[in-house]
């Protein structure tokens, strides 16, 4: 079995080339819930929910996130009432967030619900929440404000410098059932292209989950979401600083560390980047990394099985 660490859409078009070369019942991804956010009274999960839209085959294939065929009446008729439509809801994803919210309620733990709404989309694959306990990705901003992660990533669209970066509630969450077990008995654990400080970052502040993979028998092995010093699609560049790390593959491979990585994919194009990585002590090969095809996605997940073969050999 194969545990995968994952944001939203860097690790969504990861797992579909994974999907590509490995069985379903052999695919754990465990995934980031600290952007989070209630709106209308509806809990949204906004990375849970690319990955199973992703898997399920049913994503919007420009945008990348969200529903294909989309229609947005319900976020029409909220404007009536002055609703500010700055996160985006659309009449097919509420269903999505209404179910949740309604078993939420209910008392069922978002590990569940998320098993659900995963079978309910055919997606075979495990998603795992990180926790189960509610956390929030806080961004300090250096004008003195303290915003909510989609606040300052979509409402303000990473304008604002940030001065730190901290997962609210993380202190006492714990990781959400079978996470440290999926950790512990993989074959190797994969950390995708997601983004390292507010997706990666946050799963590991969980306390227990980073300890698990330190202690883990498995190759620990990721992929760099850093090309060419700048990303694929989103921001992360602007977060990179604020956690003391270089906007580079190599930079983000130090900033994990060989404490955490045994192996590191960086793209072709930083090939250069290959001797430095090696260098902090963590094996490194460079292939094309940029999974606009599900072939490329595909053969970066083969690449990234046999470093990991490698890391454990
Ligand atoms: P978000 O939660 O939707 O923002 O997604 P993630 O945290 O999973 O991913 C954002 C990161 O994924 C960005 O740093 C992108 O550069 C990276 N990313 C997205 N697509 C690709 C890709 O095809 N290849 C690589 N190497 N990185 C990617
Ligand atoms: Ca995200």
């Amino acid at each position: 079995m194969y545990a995968v660490l994952a944001g939203g859409v860097g690790a969504a078009r990861f797992l579909r080339g994974l999907a590509a070369v490995a069985p379903p019942e052999d695919v754990v991804a465990i995934v980031n819930v600290g952007d989070d956010l209630e709106l209308h009274g509806l809990r949204i999960c906004p990375d849970l929910d690319s990955i199973t839209y992703w898997l399920g085959g049913v994503v919007h294939p420009t945008q990348q996130w969200g529903r294909v065929h989309e229609r947005f009446t319900v976020a029409e008729e909220l404007a009536r009432f002055g609703h500010e439509p700055w996160f985006t809801l659309g009449d097919r994803d509420l269903a999505v967030h209404l179910h949740r919210t309604a078993r939420l309620r209910e008392g069922v733990p978002l590990s569940v619900v998320t098993e659900e709404i995963s079978r309910g989309f055919g997606v075979e694959q495990r998603l795992l929440p990180a926790t189960d306990d509610p956390v929030e990705t806080r961004i300090h901003t250096t004008d003195g404000r303290d915003l909510h992660f989609q606040e300052y990533w979509v409402r303000e669209r990473a304008a604002p410098e940030v001065a730190a970066v901290r997962l609210a509630g993380g202190d006492d969450a714990e990781p959400g059932p079978w996470v440290v077990e999926a950790l512990l008995d993989a074959e190797a654990v994969l950390v995708a292209p997601s983004n390292p400080v507010v997706s990666i970052g946050t799963i590991l502040a969980i306390p227990g989950i980073a300890a698990a993979l330190r202690t883990t028998a498995a190759p620990v092995v990721g992929i760099s979401p850093i090309i060419g010093g700048t990303v694929v699609r989103g921001m992360a560049h602007k977060l990179l600083p604020a956690v003391g790390a270089e906007v580079s593959a190599a930079g983000v491979a130090r900033h994990y560390g060989p404490a955490l990585l045994d192996g590191w994919v960086v793209d072709e194009r930083d090939a250069a980047a290959v001797p430095e990585v090696e260098a902090l002590g963590i094996r490194c090969v460079a292939t094309d990394t940029i999974m606009d095809d599900v072939e490329v996605a595909a053969s970066l997940a083969c690449t990234c099985l046999e470093l990991a073969q490698e890391c454990a050999g």
